[in-house]
């Protein structure tokens, strides 16, 4: 066991000193908002809030951290569905939205370099505008790069790009004896030792914290196009996604929405959708640089989805029409989270086994009797499984969930994936990592956590026990 230090008034004053008394805070407002995510686990306060703005901001604060056993959580936008940002130790929630700056666009060598506070959109939005794209876009865009990178972080185009640890190149990073490293740089290519920035990626603030990022760009292909496939039944559209891989279409997305879904989601928009009354639904985007090329992937895409049990093929090909499709996608976590209570297993499998994972996540449904809605990302083979009570009695709600989670993830598991395929595993999800990786590696990433961080202070309790 770890034993952690008193966050004293002494301490809060040095605090104060370092980022100035207004951004120090324990305020009952500030430290309930800094207490939790967007995941369904319960709060936990830190004993204070700190924002940074600069890098030797986040070291001087860390230093002190070191100095006196104090826990640190680094916390982006606290839109992480893990639980990853809650302070479960108490001690320091320490907030990087004041580092928001997109310090650079470097146009030749295709990268931008920001501060970890910046939010996704942003990049977006400038980078866009210059005809260039940062391809990873996890649904959730207020979420901040620093967060994104903590958690490795998909989204829509993982199929096509890969995902947020594709295009970091470079990272500054504040040690947890407060030293800051940097790691990569604007390279392409980079073959010197051990990858300290892919150990840092996806770690969920356990290691490091990242106080600037160099991130890759690609050209912004000019024309996109989305179809939106109603299926006969299930397993069908489940069948179709791998089958369009096989006929070398690679769309940049390719979602997999059930009936439940649709139907929620136009509840929630008060919209309504080409098409409501198929049990499944494919939303395929091609996208590239002729109106030519974007016509011959749709038009082959559309051949394999009829072929394969589709019933249409709507083409989306105006921006607003395709904006209608993707509003409707882009709700349906809030959508659900508006009608119920919900938990979800963000499971990734190959992607020619999702019919097996959906067909065993629709099973599991029927036999426990609550709402298992399967959906998202299943071009690359990471859907969202969604679970909500439903019928079911309150009491028998906490157990059948857990019985849930743990059937789907099993499932996941026995078909070759992967627990979690973007959100990480924060506090919700690390009580099944032994199960998937066994204990020589969860050990092995033990002695990295320690390596890195021998006092155990940042953001303890995350991801796997320390032991
Ligand atoms: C509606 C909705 C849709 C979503 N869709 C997607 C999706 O499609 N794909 C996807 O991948 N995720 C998705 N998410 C989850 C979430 O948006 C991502 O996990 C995102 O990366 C979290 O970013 P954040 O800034 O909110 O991080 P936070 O929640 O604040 O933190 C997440 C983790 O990163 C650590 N961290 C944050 N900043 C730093 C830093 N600077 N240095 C070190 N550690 C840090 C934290 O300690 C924590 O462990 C969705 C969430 C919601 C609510």
């Amino acid at each position: 066991m770890y034993e952690y230090g008193l966050l004293t008034q002494q301490i809060r004053r040095e605090l104060e000193a370092i980022v100035g008394a207004e951004n120090v805070s324990s305020s009952s407002d500030d430290l309930e908002k800094h207490a939790i995510d967007e995941s369904l686990e319960p709060p936990h306060p830190p004993h204070v809030v700190v924002k940074p703005r600069r890098t030797l901001e986040v070291s001087e604060i860390i230093k002190i951290a070191y100095r006196e056993k104090i826990p640190v959580t680094p916390q982006g936008s606290r839109t992480g569905l893990s639980g990853g940002s809650h302070p479960v130790q108490g001690g320091i929630a320490l907030s990087l939205e004041r580092m928001n700056d997109i310090l650079e666009i470097d146009e030749e060598n295709l990268m931008a370099v920001v501060e970890p506070g910046v939010l996704i959109m942003d990049l977006h939005e400038e980078t866009e505008k210059l005809g260039l794209l940062y391809p990873p876009d996890p649904g959730q865009e207020s979420g901040s790069l620093g967060g994104n990178i903590s958690t490795n972080a998909g989204g829509v185009r993982g199929m096509k790009y890969g995902v947020t640890r594709d295009f970091v190149q470079g990272l500054e990073a504040v040690l947890p004896n407060g030293e800051i490293i940097n790691v990569g740089g604007k390279l392409v290519k980079d073959s010197t030792a051990y990858s300290l920035i892919d150990l840092i990626i996806g770690s969920e603030g356990t290691l490091a914290t990242v106080t600037k990022a160099i991130l890759r760009l690609v050209p912004k292909p000019r024309h996109t196009a989305l179809l939106y496939v109603p299926f006969e039944s299930t397993k069908d559209a489940a069948r179709t996604v791998s089958e369009i891989v096989r006929r070398k279409v690679v769309p940049f997305a390719l979602e997999y929405l059930p009936r439940h879904a649709v139907l929620t989601a136009e509840k929630y928009l008060n919209k309504t959708l080409p098409d409501n009354s198929h049990p499944a639904y494919l939303l395929i985007g091609i996208e590239g640089n002729s109106e030519t090329e974007v016509e011959e992937n749709l038009e082959t895409a559309g051949e394999v989805c009829i072929e394969m049990g589709g019933v249409d093929a709507f083409v989306a090909d105006t921006a607003q029409r395709q904006e209608q499709l993707w509003e409707a996608r882009k709700c349906l976590f809030d959508a659900y989270k508006a009608y119920w209570e919900i938990d979800e297993v963000d499971a990734c499998v190959p992607r020619n086994r999702i019919p097996d994972y959906i067909e065993g996540a629709d099973r599991v449904a029927q036999e426990k009797g609550v709402i298992v809605s399967t959906l998202g990302h299943a071009g690359d083979g990471n859907v969202h499984s969604l679970i909500a009570k439903g019928e079911l009695p309150e009491e028998e709600w906490p157990t059948t969930l857990e019985a849930v989670i743990e059937e789907l993830i099993d499932i996941a598991l026995s078909l070759g994936g992967t627990i979690s395929g973007e959100h990480g595993l924060g506090l919700a999800k690390k009580r099944y990592l032994t199960r998937q990786v066994g204990e020589t590696q969860v050990e092995l990433m033990r002695a990295i956590k320690r390596a890195f961080d021998p006092l155990n202070i940042m953001n303890p309790g995350k991801t796997f026990d320390l032991l």
